[in-house]
Formats: structure tokens, C-alpha cells, sequence
């Protein structure tokens, strides 16, 4: 899940980031709305967190903005006081919902987690199955046949990514661009390096392979055995 956060107060910027981070979600920041809007321009976010006060454009043009280019992503917007004018206003604007500040990162997650579902529009299941692998977006836990797979918070990022889209062809850079944000993401065989570790993990031991390398192209998650 990759995700912007809007945000002129560095601190909590900062402080969420890394959150956020530790969750597993690749994250960039911006500190004023037009920084906001260029990096929507040139990466596909899953989420984003715009804060209400910025300077220069404010969380309400910048949301209605997104719309107007066409945006399809949640849009958490963060309120300074709990003020139902704002609230409406954000709304109106196109936002799929607000936090007040402050508040706890744990509720910040519930809310990211709701939003993607939502988006996902997976009927209300947060288990995503693909032959006998199982992932469960709301725990983050991962099974084979039923036997659980211990995961870091990244090498989930990666499978969740390809196992969003089963049978597709995900290249490193459409992986990448979901799983790491803008400073790691220029090391090229990051995806690699996960995509082994991933295969260790999965795949060693079962007949079956699940990941499949399509040379040239990237990587396929699919349960058919396949040598193009
Ligand atoms: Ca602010």
C-alpha cells in the first residue's frame, strides 16, 4: 500500500510516517498542497491523508482538485478541531472521511484499514485466497494449506500487491511503486530481493509453485504451472 500524507506540521508528519511504516505501508509526504498535487501527478497512491490546514491551498481545494483530475483513491481527511462546518466541507469536497486531532495512530489505522476494504470492495471479506494460500488484510497473516507463514511487514506488502491482482503480470516497478516509497524505491533489485525471500517462504517444499518470474516483464502469482 503505498500512501501520501499532506501535512504542514513536520512533527506529526514525521511521527505518523513512521507509523505507518512499521505497518508495512510505503509512505511520502508532502508539506504544502501543491507539493501534494505534483506527487499525485507522477505516483499512483492507494491512499491518501490530507490534512485540513495547509498553507496556500488548503485540504478542501486540494481534495476537490484530486476529484476534478479524477482521483479514485480514499481520501482520509485530518481536522485541528472537531467542527462540523469543516467536516461537511470535507466531505463535500470529495473526502471519504475525517480524523480529529489529535489523535491515536491506532485509530489512524482502523480508518486506513476501513477505507482500503472499502475501496477494494472485496464484500466485506478481508481474506483474499488464491489456490491454498490465504492472506487476511486485516491481520496481516498469512497461511499455506492452513500452516501459518511468518512474514516481515514488506515481504507482506509485496504478496498482498500480487495477490490483489492474481494472473497478472506485475512488473518490479509497478511493485515497487506500491510497497516502497520515493527514497528506497531507485534500488533496483529491491523486488528481487523480496520476490526470494517470498519464494523461501511460500513456495520451498510445495509441488506447486505460486510465484512465477516472466522474464523480461516481472511476476506473476498464479496456482498453473507456467514456463512462459
Ligand atoms: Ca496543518
Amino acid at each position: 500500500m503505498r500512501l501520501l500524507i499532506v501535512e504542514d506540521e513536520r512533527k506529526i508528519a514525521v511521527y505518523v510516517k513512521r507509523g505507518l511504516e512499521e505497518q508495512g505501508y510505503a509512505v511520502d509526504t508532502a508539506f504544502t498542497g501543491r507539493e501534494a498535487l505534483d506527487w499525485v501527478e507522477t505516483v499512483a497512491y492507494d491512499i491518501i491523508v490530507l490534512d485540513l490546514l495547509l498553507p496556500e491551498l488548503d485540504g478542501i481545494s486540494v481534495c476537490r482538485e484530486l476529484r476534478m483530475r479524477g482521483l479514485r483513491a480514499p481520501i482520509l481527511m485530518l481536522t485541528a478541531r472537531d467542527s462540523i462546518d469543516d467536516r461537511v466541507a470535507g466531505l463535500d469536497a470529495g473526502a471519504d472521511d475525517y480524523l480529529v486531532k489529535p489523535f491515536a495512530l491506532r485509530e489512524l489505522l482502523a480508518r486506513l484499514r476501513a477505507l482500503t476494504r472499502r475501496a477494494a470492495d472485496v464484500s466485506r471479506s478481508a481474506i483474499i485466497q488464491m489456490a491454498d494460500l490465504s492472506l487476511d488484510t486485516l491481520t496481516h497473516r498469512v497461511r499455506r494449506a492452513g500452516r501459518l507463514i511468518e512474514l516481515t511487514a514488506k515481504e507482506y506488502a509485496v504478496l498482498e500487491c500480487l495477490m490483489r491482482e492474481p494472473e497478472r503480470v506485475l512488473s518490479r516497478t509497478v511493485i515497487a511503486e506500491h510497497v516502497w516509497n520515493y527514497d528506497t524505491f531507485n534500488q533496483s533489485n529491491i523486488v528481487d530481493v523480496y520476490i526470494r525471500n517470498l519464494r523461501r517462504k511460500i513456495d520451498d517444499g510445495w509441488e506447486i509453485k505460486l510465484i512465477h518470474t516472466i522474464r523480461g516483464a516481472g511476476y506473476r502469482l498464479s496456482a498453473e504451472d507456467q514456463t512462459c
